[in-house]
């Protein structure tokens, strides 16, 4: 009769009580059972390490660790990059713009307190479609469509349309949650291979040490080494264009207006931060992005305001300037025996719509509701039934949203006057449905669809 193993019989332990393992793998009996639960055979085999090992503490990583972590699960999470230089303000100039299910999320997990007074609500987007370069402001006959948070009010309970935050303050809430939480952390230390047999994911440290699990999670960007080692090809291609990313003082109180604008060379966004500053997302093509990244001040300063028109008055930007160039990316799975993909190694989208970060965040809410909920049933959360689960759960929202942000990308990043006259229609039409306008806000609030129980505010 076939036998199934039980090599990783992991319990759920309660909060805070994970016990931190050994890194020195010890030597301990496992129990085979048959089909009927009856013990079938003895061996001695090495201890699991953890129950997840994750590769990459990036903000998709770091969130499983902590949601995992919550349950009761042990977790080791590695990155290259120490914490502490991941909050110095040169390591990431961005700010994302988190949907409101998202920041439920956090909240959940206990990190309200320190990102409340560094999340500025967003209560208004404008999205105009501009096609002279210059004046961010309104001009008469530009096609433009508003989505006000007012308007879904009493479907999400005053929640606004999103919010601003900061990575760097994102990663900082992340590191001081993780340094007081069960989470093992290996950084600086990179995960240079892994391996996967049938009972275990072997990962082998860059020193050489090898850790197993029964489930290594990808969440190391698109470079991701869990993603080669489990067979699993990536497609995607390059855009010809950077993000110039820039932090900005303004003269005016902004009032938690978003704006997008539409320019032949891409989209420009000015997202508004607390302390009436705001993040600016410039796309250009790679040659202008450098161009403008290596520019005296003084050369820069005076194209922005010329982008920039009156409206928020004078603006002056605020420490480092950041180019990233942009590009798609897309696993063709999100699972293999005793790995999955979270984040950026899934799926790395263009930044228009703002959502990469968002899906990275919903990856690992599902994920962990996945694994917890399957522990529970006594299951092994490294085999393929229960990874397809995740799998099954995430893959439709990834490929959509991918798909939609390439061609929301090409239709508007080109001067062409068809295709600008059709676009504008289309927004006209949007702007003037209001269950239209209220369907896009719903979406980029990310509460609608099947929601991981962590997005709705529940604990797992
Ligand atoms: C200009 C711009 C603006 C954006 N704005 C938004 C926005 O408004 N909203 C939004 O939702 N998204 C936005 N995004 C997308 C978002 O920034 C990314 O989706 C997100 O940062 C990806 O996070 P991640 O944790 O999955 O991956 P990463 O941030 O890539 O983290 C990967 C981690 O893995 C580590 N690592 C690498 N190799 C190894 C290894 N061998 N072993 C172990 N660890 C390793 C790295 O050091 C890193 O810490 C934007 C992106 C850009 C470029």
């Amino acid at each position: 009769m076939a036998a199934h193993t039980h090599e990783y019989p992991a319990t759920i332990r309660p909060p805070g009580a994970a016990a931190k393992r050994k890194m020195d793998a010890t030597v301990h009996f496992s129990m085979r059972l048959d089909l009927c639960g009856r013990p079938r055979a003895y061996r001695r085999m090495s201890a699991p390490d953890a129950d997840v090992i994750i590769a990459g503490a990036g903000i998709a990583g770091a969130t499983l660790a902590l949601a995992l972590s919550r349950a009761g699960l042990a977790v080791t999470l590695i990155d290259p990059q120490p914490f502490e230089a991941q909050l110095a303000p040169t390591f990431d100039g961005r700010a994302s713009a988190i949907a409101f299910a998202s920041f439920r999320l956090w909240r959940t997990l206990g990190l309200a307190l320190d990102l409340e007074p560094h999340a500025q609500r967003i209560e208004q987007i404008l999205v105009t479609d501009g096609h002279t370069p210059g004046a961010a402001a309104p001009r008469p006959g530009s096609a433009y469509l508003r989505f006000d948070a007012e308007e879904i009010a009493d479907r999400v309970e005053g929640e606004p349309l999103g919010y601003l935050l900061e990575n760097r303050h994102t990663r900082a809430a992340l590191a001081r949650a993780i340094a007081a939480s069960d989470v093992t952390l290996l950084a600086p230390e990179r995960v240079a291979a892994v391996a996967f047999e049938p009972g275990a994911a072997k990962v082998t440290l860059g020193d050489g040490r090898v850790l197993s699990a029964p489930l290594a999670v990808g969440a190391e960007g698109r470079a991701s080494i869990v993603r080669q080692a489990a067979g699993i090809n990536a497609i995607g291609w390059d855009y010809p264009q950077a993000a110039v990313v820039a932090t900005v003082r303004l003269e005016r109180p902004h009032e938690g207006v978003a704006h997008e604008y539409f320019l032949p060379g891409g989209p420009f966004a000015i997202l508004p931060l607390t302390e009436q500053r705001a993040s600016l997302v410039w796309t250009e093509s790679r040659a202008r992005a450098a161009a403008l990244k290596d520019a005296r001040p003084e050369v820069r300063h005076a194209h922005l305001q010329r982008r920039f028109g009156e409206f928020v008055g004078e603006a002056t930007i605020e420490g480092p300037v950041f180019t990233y160039p942009l590009a798609l990316q897309l696993a063709e799975r999100l699972c293999a025996p005793r790995a999955a993909l979270v984040g950026d190694s899934a799926h790395g989208i263009h930044p228009i719509a703002g959502q990469g970060l968002n899906l990275g965040l919903k990856d690992a809410a599902a994920l962990a509701e996945v694994i917890v909920d399957a522990l529970r049933l006594g299951e092994d959360i490294g085999s393929e039934a229960v990874l397809e689960r995740y799998a099954r759960w995430r893959r439709f929202d990834n490929v959509m949203l991918a798909a939609a942000t390439d061609v929301f990308t090409r239709l508007f990043s080109t001067d062409n006057a068809v295709v600008r006259a059709v676009r504008g229609a289309g927004m006209a039409v949007v702007n003037r449905i209001g269950p239209a306008r209220r369907f896009f806000m719903e979406e980029a609030g990310g509460a609608v669809g099947d929601l991981p129980r962590l997005l709705r505010g529940e604990a797992l």
